[in-house]
Parts: C-alpha cells; sequence; structure tokens
C-alpha cells in the first residue's frame, strides 16, 4: 500500500500547497481521503483525475472539501473531450444533510453514505469508521488492504477510543493542530502529546503528523511526539509518501 501526502494544512493552505488530502493506492485503486482546498492540482502531480476510482471525506468542513467541486468539474470535462468516465462515487456521512448533498454532481460523481457500523469495501481496500471529537460531525479511519493497515483521525481531540481504533496500524496518519502546551480538548483539535499518547497506546510502527498549524515551529512538534513515542515520528509534507514495503 502506498499513501502520498497531497495536503498536509490544517485550516487553509500555505501559497502553491493544499489542505487535507491523501492518495491510498494498491493493487492499481486509487483512493483520495478528503478533498480539500489546493488537492486537485496537488492530486495531478501523480495520477490524472479520470484514474481516481473512489473519494471518501471526512467531514464538511472547507480545508477537506473545498476542491470537490473542482473534482466534479475535472470528471465532467474528461467525460466530453476524451472519453465516458464511470460515475465517480464521493462516500460521505450524511448527519449533515447539506454537506453530503453538494458531494455529488450526477451523473460524474455521486454521494453515497457511510455510517459508523459499516465496513466499507472499495477495490482491494477496507475502510471502517471511528466517530471524533470535533465541532461537526467528523469520522475517523482504519484503512486495510489485507496486507497493511494505515489509521487517519481525521480533525478531533484526544479521545480514548483512537487507541483500540489505531491499535497495531503500520502507520497513524494524526491530525496535530496544536503544540504540545495547547488544549485542544474544547477546539477539537489535537496537540502533539495526544498524537504521540495514542501512537504510543496503539502501538503503531509509524506516526505521521499533519494537519498542520500556521504558527510556531513545526519541528517542535516532532521533537515534543518523540517524547511520548518510541516509534518512528514524521511531519506530513506535500507529495511526502509512505510506502508499506519501504521505509521514509
Ligand atoms: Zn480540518
Ligand atoms: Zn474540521
Amino acid at each position: 500500500m502506498k499513501m502520498t501526502v497531497l495536503g498536509p494544512w490544517g485550516g487553509y493552505p500555505k501559497a502553491g500547497e493544499a489542505s487535507a488530502g491523501y492518495l491510498f493506492q494498491s493493487e492499481g485503486y486509487n483512493l483520495l481521503i478528503d478533498c480539500g482546498s489546493g488537492v486537485l492540482a496537488k492530486l495531478q502531480h501523480h495520477l490524472s483525475v479520470e484514474e481516481l476510482d473512489s473519494v471518501i471525506i471526512s467531514h464538511y468542513h472547507p480545508d477537506h472539501i473545498a476542491d470537490v467541486g473542482v473534482l466534479y468539474h475535472g470528471r465532467l470535462i474528461q467525460s466530453k473531450t476524451k472519453y465516458e468516465l464511470p460515475v465517480l462515487p464521493i462516500y460521505g456521512h450524511s448527519h449533515d444533510e447539506a454537506g453530503f448533498n453538494n458531494l455529488g454532481h450526477e451523473p460524474y460523481t455521486e454521494a453515497r453514505s457511510y455510517t459508523e457500523e459499516d465496513r466499507l469495501e472499495l477495490g482491494p481496500f477496507s475502510i471502517t469508521f471511528q466517530k471524533t471529537k470535533h465541532p461537526v460531525v467528523c469520522f475517523a479511519m482504519r484503512i486495510t488492504d489485507g496486507k497493511h493497515t494505515v489509521v487517519f483521525t481525521a480533525d478531533s481531540s484526544y479521545i480514548k477510543e483512537f487507541e483500540v481504533f489505531s491499535a497495531g496500524a503500520d502507520l497513524l496518519i494524526s491530525e496535530c493542530n496544536l503544540y504540545a502546551d495547547m488544549d485542544g480538548s474544547k477546539m477539537g483539535h489535537m496537540n502533539s502529546t495526544d498524537a504521540a499518547t495514542i501512537a504510543s497506546a496503539a502501538n503503531v510502527s509509524t506516526l505521521m503528523l499533519t494537519h498542520l498549524p500556521h504558527f510556531g515551529e513545526l519541528s517542535d512538534l516532532q521533537k515534543d511526539a518523540k517524547h511520548y513515542f518510541d516509534g518512528e515520528v514524521v511531519l506530513a509534507s506535500t507529495g511526502l509518501v509512505w510506502d508499506s514495503e519501504e521505509e521514509i
């Protein structure tokens, strides 16, 4: 399994970069998790919009869905100019009806709902969900291709449930929107200590810190996390690839 960071930024993208977006690839299948601002431009460094097989959205904050509309445009334009593409399924929860209804523009993209009880089977991937603690309803995802497992926390403050949900994962992609001395419990975000605590309790191999803040010294996030987690800690960055067959 290969995972490529398309957008490491929380809230909004830095100049020339993107907010939340992660490309998962296995056995020729291309799955996009979240589709934030700038993600479509970054995606095309790796594959064309017509090569995408499905999309899952964690929640309906703009930094996770801003490019859903232009993704529809991309599929429409390629369908008209090249060849007719199959409808692109975009999965989202239906706790927010307006947010969910905005995902689909048929016949190019189609909104499909998931719930916390579901196990989505998409190509080689099997995905389960965990509700997070965030100002709007949001779901973390555990993604496996049968050989390797990646957990993505999406947006959340620390919840104990993450420790079981992430158990034994090869990679934990944890949001880390705050520095160690900042309390995210009311904001719906985590700091570096929270992320490392989960990684340690869940005994994951690698912790990747993402949804990065636009202030402070980012390397401090990594330094602090290393105090609480013995495994590998990496900072997400645009284009960074995690490949289950290789070391980062
Ligand atoms: Zn966010
Ligand atoms: Zn959010």
